[in-house]
């Protein structure tokens, strides 16, 4: 098979990985840079050009779009979908995943435990906010943060009111959820393919640190998952619509609930974690499915 990895990043560990796997199993690997695409759009023959040529004949794609190209990224991956190629994340899917308000308001819709969870555009009633969501100590997130960045313990009520008044002085986006303390500065990453977890790690934040992120200091370590960790985390990424997906869990007192669904979730940490090959069961999953136009949404918006 002809298979697109669509990555800003030709040296990263994951779009190495992806790209070795794949030729091991004999396919015909290309690693595309999603920002240097041009395209047209036309009713007849859409089409995808990069580096002065067409891009043509792909089987399937597998988009590694990181966050801050979602826009530009989700649009090059539908034009490959209005080609009838096979994506194995869908644009769609990895937009709604980008939006957390959305991603969370979808998965409570479908009964998937979640941390209670508030949010707000005005600041005037943000004592009332709190309240809502159970008062101090409370977790305030901006939603455009990434490996922990912005993430911040309030650990009273009037703290709390300050960092969300802070936040939104800066015309920031936030969120205020529950602590979860039971949780002990660990969360569960689940690596999802198709409709199976296929590898978990536990990942503990470095003492003193209730953010686990192996980018703050964090320690990773193999995973054993309940039944209903399992299948929550399945859930999850079936409702987003991904079909690889890393969902993020933390172990409450009322059951796994889910952080955040991940729609490029990087095989670093979790293939020296688990000593699995993340990268072959991608792979072998995407030759399984693609098939010319298999994509569901094509042509939706
Ligand atoms: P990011 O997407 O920036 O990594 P997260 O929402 O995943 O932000 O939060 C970073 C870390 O903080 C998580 O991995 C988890 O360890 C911790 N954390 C986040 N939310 C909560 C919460 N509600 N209760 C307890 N710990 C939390």
């Amino acid at each position: 098979m002809k298979i697109g990895i669509l990555s800003r990043n030709q040296g990263l560990y994951s779009t190495q990985r992806l790209f070795e796997a794949g030729e091991k199993l004999g396919h015909e690997m290309h690693i595309i840079d999603p920002l240097r695409c041009y395209m047209t759009i036309a009713t007849q023959n859409p089409t995808v050009h990069y580096r002065g040529r067409e891009l043509k004949d792909f089987d399937a794609i597998i988009p590694r779009i990181g966050a801050s190209i979602t826009f530009y990224g989700t649009a090059v991956v539908r034009q490959f979908e209005m080609m009838g190629v096979y994506s194995v994340n869908e644009s769609v899917a990895i937009s709604r995943s980008r939006d957390k308000l959305r991603s969370l308001q979808l998965l409570a819709r479908r009964g998937i435990g979640l941390p209670v969870t508030g949010f707000a555009h005005s600041t005037k009633y943000t004592q009332d906010l709190i309240e809502l969501v159970g008062g101090a100590p409370l977790v305030v997130k901006l939603l455009e943060g990434t490996q922990g960045i912005g993430v911040v313990l309030a650990e009273t009520n009037q703290a709390a009111e300050s960092v969300i008044e802070a936040f939104r002085g800066l015309k920031e986006q936030i969120l205020v959820q529950e602590f979860i303390q039971e949780a002990k500065g660990a969360d569960i990453r689940c690596f999802v393919i198709g409709d199976k977890v296929v590898a978990a790690m536990k990942r503990q934040g470095k003492q003193g640190e209730f953010r686990s992120n192996l980018h703050r200091g964090g320690s990773a370590s193999i995973a054993k998952l309940t039944p209903e960790e399992r299948s929550t985390a399945a859930r999850a990424a079936r409702i987003m619509g991904l079909n690889v997906a890393g969902v993020d869990l933390l172990r409450s007192n009322h059951g796994p609930v889910v952080m955040e669904v991940n729609s490029s979730p990087g095989l670093e940490g979790i293939e020296s974690a688990t000593q699995k090959d993340l990268a072959s069961a991608i792979i072998n999953y995407v030759s399984k499915q693609a098939r010319p136009g298999k994509t569901r949404t094509r042509g939706k918006g």
